[in-house]
């Protein structure tokens, strides 16, 4: 059986556990070292959305930043929403601050600005087709690497993209009642584990 880690920290975690529970997929909270170290067998692992600044300092508080970031860049499936597209982006536009940076693409954080922080829409996902988009104040891939796929743009701005065994979105897939989107990503997550056979 699938077995998808969350990273439990902060945030939106609970929404991904419930759209995996209803695909029928086990989950297990990723809080600490102990957890992460029980679950070393997990088949791929989400990062919510959040404050990616928090979640980037408690990553490196609680010892979990290198074992995490060893496995991503070794090869392990992994879905970062919103904050956690942020986590695992190369640069972020017009800061210093690097967090795991495992993924070729450059991101500017708040990117909508106050007054339309937050908004719902429908666009086109590669792959899946029209979905709908629960964004909150969510980020902007403004330049992805020659290896990254570009997914999905919404008004020309790029807010879905995947570069080998990670796969990332600015929107909240988890907060719509959809579960293409987390199909998709299980789909992912099985072709990484043939590979492995
Ligand atoms: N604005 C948050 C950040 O920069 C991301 C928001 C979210 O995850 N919904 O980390």
């Amino acid at each position: 059986m699938t077995k998808i880690g969350i990273l439990a920290l902060q945030g939106a975690f609970a929404e991904h556990e419930q759209v995996l529970k209803a695909l029928g997929v086990e989950t297990v909270q990723i809080r600490n070292q102990q957890d992460w170290e029980a679950h070393a067998d997990i088949d791929g692992l989400i990062l919510p959305g959040g404050e990616s600044t928090v979640m980037g300092k408690l990553l490196h508080d609680l010892d979990l930043f290198e074992p995490i970031k060893a496995k991503i860049d070794t090869g392990l499936p992994v879905f970062g929403t919103c904050a956690g597209l942020i986590l695992l982006a190369k640069t972020i536009v017009g800061d210093q601050t690097k967090h795991l940076a495992s993924m070729d693409i450059s991101v500017a954080r708040n990117a909508y600005g106050r007054q339309l922080g937050s908004f719902v829409t429908d666009a086109k996902f590669k792959g899946i087709g029209e979905i709908p988009m629960v964004f909150i104040r969510g980020p902007i891939i403004e330049a992805v690497g020659p290896e990254v796929e570009v997914l999905s743009q919404v008004k020309g701005d790029i807010v879905a993209a995947k570069e080998k065994n990670m796969l990332v979105t600015s929107f909240h897939p988890e907060l719509t009642g959809d579960t293409r989107f987390h199909a998709y990503f299980l789909e992912m997550v099985a072709q990484a584990k043939e590979e492995k056979l």
